[in-house]
């Protein structure tokens, strides 16, 4: 399964490069005409690794290797690559407290809920892995202060819902914002919008998301920012006007094209 933005990288801003992996999103934080530290935002795909040096290569150069891996959570389609990665670069990662667990071999996610939409990858989704990772090693929890290693002037925002641990990144200065899957710019339920990229802005992705009242807070936090620009875990980025009145809709209607109207994890 992959989208037409398969294997292409668009620099949302000069320092924030996001690249499409199949059909997630992973983002590299830093000026490659300013500094050779950068830092990388979810690890991809499973099997994508040689792709993700070879992308990391291209715009910081032969042997670039990034400061740290930022996760905003656990999910195997932005955890997919980590561990191939780590075998050749000896990097931290950070990953907020609550997920953890799943980066550490203690829990599971929850299987994917298959009844939350008739879209064929939301049909898919039981057979996606939902097995916890093991990096304990190297993953760290996230600095108490809300700062975010490597990433100066940013900070890490708790958006739980999609899964307990779930962070987003924010730059106040530019309004700059890395959702995750807090909220996507796809239907990442239908395959045909996620082939396509359709921009919709969407709830976080339905199949998987486990708790919703939380789901919705985490919206509303993310759309109080007032962000001016967001790459979000799938789809494409969405910036000024478009992104702002998508987003206000989406708090508004978040009961209607947020919440499933039923499903394995609503009430
Ligand atoms: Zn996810
Ligand atoms: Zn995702």
């Amino acid at each position: 399964m992959s989208s037409i933005g398969n294997g292409v990288g668009i620099a949302v801003l000069p320092d924030v490069f996001s690249y499409t992996d199949q059909i997630v999103n992973l983002i590299l934080v830093g000026n490659p005409n300013e500094t050779n530290e950068f830092v990388l935002v979810d690890a991809g795909m499973p099997n994508s690794a040689e792709e993700i040096k070879g992308m990391v290569q291209e715009r910081f150069g032969e042997h670039a290797v990034p400061k740290a891996i930022i996760l905003t959570h656990g999910h195997f389609d932005h955890v997919g690559s980590i561990a191939a990665l780590l075998e050749d670069w000896n990097v931290p990662v950070y990953a907020h407290e609550e997920e953890l667990p799943y980066l550490t071999g203690q829990k599971d996610y929850p299987p994917g809920d298959p009844s939350v939409d008739s879209g064929l990858v939301a049909k898919l989704s039981p057979m996606f892995p939902n097995h916890g990772i093991n990096i304990s090693s190297l993953v760290n929890a996230l600095p108490t202060d809300g700062s975010v290693p490597f990433m100066p002037n940013w900070q890490w925002i708790h958006t739980p819902g999609h899964t307990p641990g779930h962070v987003s990144l924010f730059r106040e200065q530019d309004g700059m914002l890395i959702a995750g899957d807090a909220f996507v710019t796809v239907k990442q339920e239908s395959l045909y919008k996620v082939m396509t990229q359709t921009k919709e802005i969407s709830g976080p992705p339905k199949y998987y998301t486990t708790d919703w009242d939380a789901a919705y807070e985490s919206v509303k936090k993310l759309e109080a920012l007032k962000p001016q620009v967001a790459v979000t875990g799938h789809g494409l980025p969405m910036s000024g006007e478009e992104l702002e009145e998508s987003f206000q809709y989406l708090v508004e209607h978040f009961s209607e094209i947020g919440r499933p109207e039923s499903g394995r994890y609503v009430n």
